[in-house]
């Protein structure tokens, strides 16, 4: 049974996960398959029952941002995509004027069709999957397209778009460069690109790429190699102006993805689609935490019924807001946290958050990662984990 939480006076947002792609990457683990028609219609049925139940439930007055990932969701055909934005942005009962709705896109995908079903229904940004221009990349990352279509398409999209504009860039890929990477963000920048996520390459056992790596059709840069490629990266961002307020997202002053931002303060927001995960605030600072299945069909065929729903007690809570927020540069608020758990974070982790003073240190009340602090966070969390542990068996939180 759902708890009826009534969110009508809080700020909310609002994600769609989009399960499908035109193919599939080498090194992808996301839930997304390459579908057939029926498969997205009863997807978007599903989606519409969901958001219907939602709001029935919890009343949202409307949402602060809305962001439209997968999979691909530019992969959706026009007539589909725009249902779908008729019922996200312009629904019945809820006044739908998000501050941000950002829409992820393969650049395959853009041309002056889609970006005006895009315009006209709303939507102010656009977070393209870029990944690398180097075509030995691509072609060992099976992405779509070639270098200079995805560059062609690129272009299309910075000429004629109106709204912010984000790219995903990975490194460490096999094929890729240490100048190849470092062009890559020059040439984004050049575009009017005012926001940069860059991701390292991990691989789960089971992916392709993973497999090929295995039996030595391609071969894997190693650490050296994967870190030459990351300063690179780092410095060349830092070159272009671009400001690094997460542990892998970059942008110009004042373009944070204010949808992202909600996540790493542990706000509220409902999410849409299979395998995406809402979360809202409780009393105490618990959360409830509601996950749909990441299975197609059992997700369509209830999608409020198969969600699980649990709730992230006080101490498990305070550890996920530390480690949220650890990781951006606003850092952790000692206000902020007193007002959530009703005692300051020195109370439940100790020493622990500045324990490594060059990784985090306490700046005007709040605990600051330093750009090293975002590159080695696991070692502050571990360190915070344990004095948490040990407070909650001493009985000190
Ligand atoms: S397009 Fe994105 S979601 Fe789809 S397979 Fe490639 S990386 Fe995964």
């Amino acid at each position: 049974m759902m708890p009826a939480i009534d969110l009508s006076q809080r700020p909310v947002s609002l994600y769609v996960h989009v399960p499908f792609c035109a193919s599939r990457c080498a090194y992808c683990d996301f839930h997304s398959s390459i579908p057939t028609d029926e498969e997205r219609l009863r997807w978007i049925l599903a989606v519409e029952r969901h958001l219907d139940g939602l709001e029935r439930i919890f009343r949202p007055a409307g949402y602060e941002t809305l962001y439209i990932g997968g999979g691909t969701p530019s992969f959706l055909p026009v007539p589909q995509l725009s249902r779908l934005l008729g019922r996200l942005l312009a629904g019945t009962g809820v006044p739908r004027t998000p501050i941000e709705a950002t829409m992820e896109a393969n650049p395959e995908d853009i041309d002056s069709t889609l970006l005006s079903v895009l315009a006209d229904a709303g939507l102010n940004r656009i977070s393209v999957g870029v990944q690398s221009l180097e075509d030995d990349a691509r072609n060992c990352s099976r992405r779509r397209g070639n270098a200079d279509s995805t560059r062609a398409r690129l272009e299309t999209l910075a000429s004629r778009w109106r709204g912010r504009l984000s790219a995903d860039l990975i490194y460490g890929l096999p094929g890729q460069s240490v100048d190849g990477l470092a062009r890559d963000i020059g040439y984004l920048a050049d575009l009017g690109f005012s926001h940069v996520s860059l991701y390292e390459l991990t691989l789960s056992d089971e992916s392709p790429m993973a497999r090929a790596a295995d039996v030595g059709e391609i071969a894997l840069p190693g650490e050296d190699e994967r870190h030459e490629r990351y300063v690179a990266a780092k410095e060349t961002l830092r070159g272009r102006g671009y400001q690094r307020y997460e542990v892998s997202n970059w942008c110009k002053p004042g373009q944070e993805c204010s949808h992202n931002q909600r996540y790493w303060r542990m706000g509220d927001w409902l999410a849409l689609g299979p395998s995406g995960s809402g979360n809202l605030r409780l009393d105490g600072g618990r959360f409830l935490r509601l996950d749909n299945p990441a299975d197609d069909m059992l997700y369509a065929s209830d999608p409020l019924a198969s969600c699980t729903i649990s709730t992230i007690e006080t101490d498990d809570a305070m550890f996920e807001v530390l480690m949220m927020a650890l990781r951006t540069s606003e850092g952790l608020g000692v206000e902020d946290f007193r007002k959530r758990f009703g005692v300051e974070p020195s109370d439940a982790f100790g020493e622990a958050v500045v324990r490594y003073p060059h990784l985090v240190s306490l700046r005007e009340g709040r605990y600051v990662p330093s750009d090293e602090g975002m590159d080695l966070l696991n070692v502050v969390l571990v360190a915070c984990l344990d004095a948490l542990q040990g407070n909650k068996a001493g009985g000190h939180v």
